[in-house]
């Protein structure tokens, strides 16, 4: 049996899910074998060459000048063409937008599903472990038969643990024509520069839905300014424009490692949970005692926030005073 592991890169690097899903591959080694690996592009052979010592027992190279801009009809067709020669039975993506995209198209292409958005395996048993309603439950998928395509949340596996070896980088011959890819690429996506540095803070207070209206957002901000805490917030917030892009903690937005962490009124779903992993304290305030928050809390308060907050905002006055 054995895994083959898709990377992504962008200007001109890996991304670094692309270690964390080489290191979700080498978690089930014992269960699937051999890995190998898939890099895709053009003139990207130093690039692929870095991969060696990670593990991997080959990194395929599928270079063409079609290949040099992402689009999801070439890279589904490159895959697809070096999976029907080497006949993985796991395939795994990084869970990036670029592997949404087209991940699902290749495993159509194959008559099979794609397990999204896995958290962990286990290779015992060959189950992969993906969450379901928002994180409050766990669901154990089952490999059956291959091939069979997973991609890994990030932040997931630990990049670091990608595992080590000297592999070779083997070159596969893929043939394209334009007429098979019906996009343009446009240029790629360009993040703003950030002008608040979450990393640098020492306390953050982050709010998230339980905060109900834009209005209300004050009584965090006191508490913020009470503690001397940058201020931050999960996704919704800022896709609602309450607070700037900028302030997003998670998997699209920063990743924080503060001494202390106030998650009030957030859920603690992992695409938030991963960008707070490296926090030293948590502390949670959330009316639902079942929130997946409380898992990674080191502190929590079940109750309403409207109550909790400034009551906590006071006493921090008066212990300052
Ligand atoms: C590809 C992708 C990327 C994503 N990236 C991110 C990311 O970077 N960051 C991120 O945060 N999310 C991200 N998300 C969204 C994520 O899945 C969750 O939807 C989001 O984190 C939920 O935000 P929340 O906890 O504020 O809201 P909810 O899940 O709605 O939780 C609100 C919480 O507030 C509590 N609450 C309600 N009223 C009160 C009250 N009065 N007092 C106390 N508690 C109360 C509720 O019990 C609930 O737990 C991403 C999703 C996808 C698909």
């Amino acid at each position: 049996m054995s895994t083959l592991v898709v990377l992504e890169h962008g200007t001109g690097k890996w991304n670094r899910m692309s270690f964390e899903a080489l290191s979700a591959g080498s978690e089930l080694r014992d269960a699937f074998g051999d890995v190998y690996a898939a890099a895709i592009g053009q003139n990207i052979g130093e690039l692929a060459s870095q991969v060696t010592r990670y593990g991997v027992a080959k990194v395929f190279l599928l270079e063409h000048p079609l290949l040099a801009d992402y689009t999801p009809d070439g890279y589904s067709l490159a895959l697809e063409q070096l999976m029907r020669k080497i006949q993985p039975d796991l395939v795994i993506f990084p869970h990036t937008y670029q592997a949404r995209d087209y991940a699902p198209k290749v495993a159509a292409r194959f008559g099979r599903p794609l397990v999204s958005d896995v958290i962990a395996v286990n290779p015992a048993n060959k189950t992969f472990v993906r969450q379901l309603f928002q994180g409050k439950l766990n669901s154990e998928v089952k490999f059956v038969e291959g091939p069979c395509f997973i991609s890994v949340q990030a932040g997931a596996f630990r990049a670091t643990e990608a595992g080590d070896g000297t592999g070779a980088v083997e070159p596969f011959h893929v043939s394209l024509e334009p007429s098979q890819i019906r996009s343009k690429p446009e240029p790629p996506y360009r993040e703003a520069q950030r002008s608040v540095d979450l990393n640098a803070a020492d306390v953050i207070v982050s709010v998230g839905r339980g905060i109900k209206e834009k209005e209300n957002l004050k009584i965090v901000e006191d508490l913020a300014e009470a503690l001397g805490a940058e201020l931050a917030a999960s996704r919704p917030i800022c896709d609602n424009g309450w607070l700037p892009m900028e302030r997003q903690v998670g998997s699209s937005g920063q990743t924080v490692s503060p001494k202390v962490y106030f998650a009030v009124g957030i859920s603690g779903a992992i695409q938030h949970l991963v960008g707070i992993k490296g926090s030293k304290t948590i502390v949670a305030i959330n009316k639902d005692e079942n929130a997946p928050i409380f898992e990674s809390a080191d502190y929590g308060a079940v109750g309403d926030l409207f109550e909790i907050v400034p009551a906590l905002t006071e006493e921090i006055k008066k212990a300052k005073a």
